[in-house]
């Protein structure tokens, strides 16, 4: 990881150089291999996969396997766990982890320990016996930071297996492997892939033999990626760096511009990234108007493509009731910052 991360997002995952080679990966469309090899069987690699994992690993380290989606990838750490494995998680982050471990303490599957995962402490002392802690941060969509550095340091000294989401902060901002995390986890449908046309997920992790476990979980679950969904993964990871500084730079300014409107009561930026949060001074009702009165900014769910999309989260039944009803959650796209504000302040002017 000696190059810019700038740098690695457009050289890694190459084929090697010989005349008249590409530049670029090919698709591998096959189900099988001659014998003979190491990978065998399409449920158990294929080269355009390992493009596109060679470039992740070189931009959050260790190695890396690819996933059907980030919810994929996220089954597959805790797949791993043994029934009734304590756990630690936060009490709010991204909706679908929220589900699958409510799921998994009801039923059983596993001991999940809630925690607010901003007070450092109350985490730190909720760790004795766990088997493995989740951290998501900033966590979707109420963008808390979580003491990563504090909290992976308190979690080894305690021989506890740490994993991290880092979909939103990505490896522009941080770097969890390197702070001592065992796996870092991205849903590559958002920042990584950055085009709203693939659904994918990634592991890394420096730990050999983790890696082996994880990988069998992919290979016998089955949840892998097609190698379609893998080129244009990697297709869209060589402007990353590119489309995410230039979301940031755009939300850094709608910040301020959403700070200063009298029809917004609250704005949550975590100082970096391309996601703003915001709440409404109104109803549900309005704030739902609100979303529904924009022009050019897609009125979606999902995150981290060039195009600025938003939504009022809690329009999902699943989301959790923590999170406030005249809660929109911004993901800011690579527009002109002036277009996206005109949008945004029309859309205000609706209610
Ligand atoms: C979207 C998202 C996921 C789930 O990823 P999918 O690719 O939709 O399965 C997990 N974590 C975070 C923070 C996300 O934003």
């Amino acid at each position: 990881m000696s190059k810019k991360i700038e740098t690695s997002a457009i050289t890694a995952g190459r084929p090697p150089v010989t005349p008249d080679a590409p530049l670029n990966p090919s698709i591998d469309l096959t189900s099988t291999f001659h014998s003979g090899g190491p990978i065998g069987y399409g449920r158990y690699g294929n080269q355009t996969w390992t493009s596109l994992e060679e470039a992740i690993s070189e931009l959050e380290g260790g190695q890396t396997l690819t996933f059907s989606s980030g919810m994929a990838a996220i089954s597959a750490v805790f797949s791993i766990l043994p029934i009734g494995a304590p756990v630690v998680a936060s009490n709010q982050g991204y909706s679908g982890v929220m589900s699958l471990l409510n799921s998994f303490h009801t039923s059983g599957r596993l001991e999940v320990r809630f925690v607010d995962v901003v007070n450092t402490q109350e985490v730190i002392d909720s760790m004795k016996g766990a088997a493995l802690i989740w951290l998501e941060s900033p966590t979707n969509p109420c963008l808390d930071v979580a003491d990563l550095e504090k909290l992976i340091a308190a979690a080894k000294k305690l021989g506890i297996g740490v994993a991290v989401d880092n979909t939103f902060a990505t490896p522009l901002v941080q770097n969890p492997l390197a702070m001592g995390a065992d796996i870092v986890m991205h849903s590559v449908t958002k920042f990584l892939s950055g085009h709203s046309d693939v659904l994918m997920g990634s592991l890394s992790t420096n730990d050999p033999a983790l890696y082996k476990r994880l990988h069998d979980s992919r290979s016998f679950n089955g949840s892998i990626p097609g190698p379609f969904e893998a080129w244009l993964a990697l297709r869209g990871l060589r402007t990353f760096p590119l489309r995410f500084n230039k979301s940031q730079e755009n939300a850094k300014e709608l910040v301020q511009r959403l700070s200063g409107h009298p029809k917004i009561s609250r704005v949550r930026y975590p100082g970096f990234g391309a996601i703003v949060s915001f709440e409404v001074d109104g109803t549900a009702e309005q704030t739902q108007k609100v979303c529904e009165s924009s022009t050019m900014i897609a009125h979606a769910t999902s995150l981290g493509g060039v195009e600025s999309l938003w939504e009022r989260r809690r329009r999902w039944p699943i989301e959790s009731p923590t999170v406030p009803e005249q809660l929109i959650r911004l993901s800011v796209g690579c527009e002109h910052v002036d277009d996206i504000w005109d949008d945004i302040t029309r859309a205000l002017n609706a209610i």
